[in-house]
């Protein structure tokens, strides 16, 4: 027969249903135990925490049930004696956590269950935190690797703190850092120390009017501050510190402006290396450098007043010994003349010699004269209209007899009227000069004179086609005391050419040459025509070579 249900326990049933709904949708197990020790009530969830078989759970005897489980569980003995405890204890609430065998962890909820007040069991409730826990768990052991990654940092910084900290504390240069605003010390390493004659603690935060005078300390500031608005790296070859107790000191400073993120500058970084000592071991080394120099320049000026005096006395001597030989015959022939009938002719020609002789031995006076004179004041020239042909025709009147001794022909091809604002007696001087070298070095070959003329410069070219000069010393035969090439037994101070160049000089001239070894030279002059000379030469003007005395 149906039973049709009246509405309180339809009202009942709903509750019921409602109540039970709750209880599954509940992610944690369930067990609700009476005092009597049986179990009401459970969901799924504990079944599965727990997982009891199902013909266990349902004899509902929580003693079963319990000694069930006991074995999964890490310390069972601790849990049971809890759960005992707690049944001793109706009213009381209970917290605690199971650690399960296969790694899982529970956390344990108890709460008496109350009916008007009277206790009728207890609802225990079991929520598995095994996920939470292992993920507190991977949270705390990357919390732990962390700080130990931030220790193991903290001790490299510190070591490479420690490194950089002992290369700038031993880089012998100063090592300064000031901060861009105030200019104010942050660091200064043990050389800066010893350069500013304060220690680190004495200077760290302060700047430089703390230790300089003002006026030093306004010009650095200046110089810092340059550098930091410039934004480039200045160098100070040189500048000088009031080291203390250590005088003034040279330093050779590099400041370099360091800028934070944003482009502000941030820092003020110098280095200054202490040159004081290098700069005296240069000063000394000029010196004695400029001692070695003038001790060379004496020991020349020497050597050459030697040599000097070796060539002078010999040129000198052997045309005077000839001279005297000469003058000793003709005497004798004089005294001897009636008796042997010695011509006029031969006594005359005789004569002739002895002058020739008293006129070398005149040219090499003159020379000596002039070379001495040019080192001493320079060169006087007394100009007024010269003219070239007559000059060289004077000059060839003089030599003819000399010329017909060496055996040179001689071809001649002067222009007319080249007319200049010259010395004549200077300008006869170069032309014997030349003429007699192309006789003394021409081996006997023809010599040719010549003069050319253009708008603005007059030349003289005298060639010959004996020795000739090699080129490397083409330039030297212009200097004093300079004999080139194989000129033993040929008369002559190597003092011809350096007057020549230095009278063509002082026309405001050129005179250079053209040679080849063995096949003869050609020596130019060029005068200018108008004008244009250099003026008279000043004892400054050949300075450079040493003076004899
Ligand atoms: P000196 O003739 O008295 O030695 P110079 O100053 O006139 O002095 O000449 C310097 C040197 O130049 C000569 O000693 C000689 O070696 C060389 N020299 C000058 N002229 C000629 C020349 N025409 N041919 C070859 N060598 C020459």
């Amino acid at each position: 027969m149906n039973h049709t249900p009246s509405p309180a326990e339809l009202k009942l049933k709903q509750n019921i249903s409602l109540l039970r709904a709750v209880i599954e949708s509940t992610n944690d197990g369930i067990l609700v135990v009476n005092t009597d020790g049986k179990i009401v009530c459970y969901n799924q969830k504990f079944i599965s925490i727990w997982r009891i078989p199902m013909d266990i759970i349902e004899t509902r005897d929580d003693e079963r049930a319990l000694s069930y489980v006991l074995q999964q569980l890490k310390e069972p003995d601790a849990f049971l004696a809890k759960v005992h405890d707690l049944y001793k204890r109706p009213l009381s609430e209970s917290f605690d956590v199971l650690e399960f065998k296969d790694g899982r962890i529970v956390e344990r909820y108890s709460k008496p269950h109350c009916i008007d007040e009277e206790c009728v069991g207890r609802v225990w409730s079991f929520r598995d935190i095994t996920k939470q826990e292992s993920a507190i768990n991977d949270l705390r052991a990357y919390q732990e690797s962390l700080e130990r990654q931030i220790l193991e940092r903290t001790e490299e910084i510190r070591k490479a703190k420690v490194f950089v900290d002992s290369i700038i504390e031993n880089i012998p240069d100063m090592i300064s850092v000031k901060e861009a605003a105030g200019l104010k010390f942050l660091r200064l390493n043990r050389a800066g120390e010893e350069l500013w004659g304060h220690s680190q603690e004495e200077m760290i935060g302060k700047d430089g009017y703390d230790f300089l005078s003002r006026e030093q300390a306004d010009a650095f500031t200046a110089m810092d501050r340059a550098v930091l608005s410039s934004g480039k790296v200045m160098d100070i070859p040189e500048e000088t510190l009031d080291g203390g107790s250590r005088g003034e000191r040279v330093l050779h400073t590099k400041k370099i402006p360091i800028y934070d993120g944003d482009g502000n500058p941030e820092y003020l970084l110098s280095i200054s290396e202490d040159i004081t000592e290098k700069i005296q071991a240069e000063k000394n080394r000029i010196r004695l450098m400029e001692e070695q120099i003038s001790r060379i320049a004496l020991e020349e000026t020497l050597r050459l007043r030697d040599e000097f005096i070796s060539i002078a006395s010999h040129e000198l001597k052997t045309p005077l010994t000839t001279l005297l030989i000469q003058v000793q015959l003709i005497h004798k022939l004089v005294e001897q003349a009636t008796i042997i009938g010695i011509s006029k002719e031969k006594l005359l020609s005789m004569l002739n010699t002895s002058i020739r002789q008293v006129d070398r031995f005149t040219s090499l006076i003159n020379n000596l004269l002039d070379t001495s004179s040019i080192s001493a004041k320079g060169l006087t020239l007394h100009r007024q209209d010269t003219d070239l042909r007559k000059i060289i025709g004077d000059v060839l009147n003089r030599f003819q007899a000399e010329l017909s001794s060496v055996g040179s022909s001689l071809e001649v091809h002067v222009l007319d009227h080249i007319i200049g604002q010259w010395d004549r007696a200077r300008i006869d001087q170069v032309v014997v000069n030349l003429l007699s070298n192309a006789m003394k070095y021409g081996e006997g070959k023809p010599i040719e004179i010549s003069t050319e003329s253009t708008p603005t410069v007059a030349r003289i070219v005298v060639v010959d086609h004996g020795m000739g000069i090699s080129r490397k010393d083409q330039e030297r035969i212009f200097d004093r005391f300079e004999r080139v090439g194989s000129v033993q037994g040929i008369a002559g101070m190597g003092l011809g050419l350096y007057i020549t160049r230095q009278i063509v000089e002082a026309h405001g001239g050129t005179i250079s040459v053209v040679s080849e070894p063995g096949n003869g030279s050609k020596f130019t002059v060029e005068l200018p025509l108008h004008g244009a000379h250099r003026g008279d030469v000043t004892p400054r003007a050949y300075g450079d070579a040493p003076v004899l005395h």
